[in-house]
């Protein structure tokens, strides 16, 4: 439970937030006149003051550079991307055992199309349905176990990643596969923790000043999962939504709090962040994961109790217990800043393969591959640079 002062602080922001909770449809959220006034507040109470915000999360980062919200920020207020991405933060090492999986006889590999592209030190797992294995991409983990009640002849195994925000669809499956009694399905768990991600990040001191907190990872974890970021390291926290608006009005609530020397958690997100998260999502991770002492993280290095495992109870449907895979540490390459990027430390363009060696159609990192990865919103949106047409008329 947040202290006295947050949950004051905690009803500031949703006053702040009551324009925004009546909002319903997008295009309300990418209004240009609300948009210009929240960029005019920003500038005003930043006041020429360097400001450096991370964004947790990749969904963030694309969001910033599809609008150009960054280019149209006061230049002292620098958005830095953080470790946020699922599929730029998994080692190569656990791409390789998704690709050995997959090249076992009488196994098929099912898992989000992002991961299908990612290189491993072997190549990607397209690569390996190129060479005949059978990958499946999925849109949900439960047609992962639709796809094994349609083919009782073949394992079918998951190669479960992300945050906190896709381990409960994972625990669902296995809930779901033992209550069935489903014997061929397995699960790859890959499932990473995002606070232990940022205290290592935190760990030594760092120049943030704040953080964008992580939309989806919040309705699960609850707002209050952020308070030891102002307690203990004295860093502004606005957890955002995914529209212009919302992120604008986010990084305004973060500026406040820097400039008054005040760091809280304040939610402007509160149209699905609740103070406790979603309890029955969290009471399913709990039920059916574990924390693993340690996980090896791209860029980030080990870092304890950071990752999930599957639990004694459901060990018939772990496919590292049943296929016996060890976790090797395979590096990235020599060239890729991919963990600078992740780290906040480098901006895509500062690797020298960015745009030239490395491209989405032929991409070196992770970052360059998925969906939410900062290369990739870089590549993708970079032309929207201080002019970036939609919003800059209004202001
Ligand atoms: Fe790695 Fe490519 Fe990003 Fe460079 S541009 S950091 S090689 S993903």
């Amino acid at each position: 439970m947040p202290d006295r002062r947050n949950r004051a602080r905690w009803s500031r922001a949703s006053r702040i937030s009551v324009r925004v909770s009546f909002m319903k449809y997008i295009d309300e959220f990418r209004d240009p006149a609300i948009l210009a006034g929240l960029l005019r507040e920003i500038a005003s109470a930043a006041d020429g003051r360097r400001i450096r915000l991370m964004e947790i999360c990749g969904g963030h980062t694309h969001a910033i550079y599809r609008f150009g919200l960054h280019a149209l920020l006061p230049p002292s207020i620098d958005l830095v991307h953080g470790p946020g991405c699922p599929v730029c933060v998994l080692p190569r090492g656990r791409i390789d055992g998704a690709v050995g999986l997959a090249r076992r006889p009488g196994v098929t590999l099912a898992t989000f199309g992002d991961m299908l592209r990612v290189p491993g030190s072997h190549g990607s797992l397209l690569d390996a349905q190129a060479a005949g294995a059978d990958v499946r991409m999925v849109y949900s983990p439960l047609d992962a176990l639709a796809l094994a009640r349609a083919n009782p002849g073949r394992t079918v195994v998951f190669f479960a990643i992300g945050f906190e925000t896709t381990a409960p669809g994972t625990a669902l499956l296995l809930r779901q596969a033992r209550a069935e009694g489903v014997k061929n399905l397995a699960v790859y768990c890959n499932h990473v923790l995002v606070i232990p991600a940022l205290r290592a990040l935190l760990a030594g001191g760092s120049e943030l000043d704040g953080f964008i907190g992580p939309g989806h990872v919040s309705a699960i974890l609850g707002g209050d999962a952020w308070a030891f970021l102002p307690r203990e390291y004295g860093k502004a926290v606005a957890i955002s939504g995914f529209e212009p608006l919302d992120l604008l009005q986010a990084v305004l609530l973060a500026v406040r709090q820097v400039v008054a020397g005040r760091p809280a958690v304040e939610v402007p997100y509160a149209r699905a962040v609740r103070p406790e998260g979603n309890r029955k999502a969290q009471a399913a991770v709990s039920e059916v994961f574990e924390t693993r002492p340690d996980f090896a993280w791209r860029g980030l290095g080990i870092i304890p109790a950071s990752a999930l495992r599957i639990r004694e109870a459901f060990a018939d449907w772990d496919a590292e217990r049943r296929y016996g895979l060890a976790d090797v540490v395979v590096p990235d390459p020599p060239v890729c800043r991919c963990g600078d990027v992740l780290r906040g430390r480098a901006k895509p363009w500062d690797c020298r393969a960015f745009g030239t060696a490395c491209t989405p159609d032929a991409p070196l990192g992770a970052c360059m591959v998925s969906s939410e990865g900062a290369c990739a919103a870089v590549h993708q949106y970079g032309r929207l640079g201080r002019s970036a047409p939609d919003f800059q008329e209004a202001r």
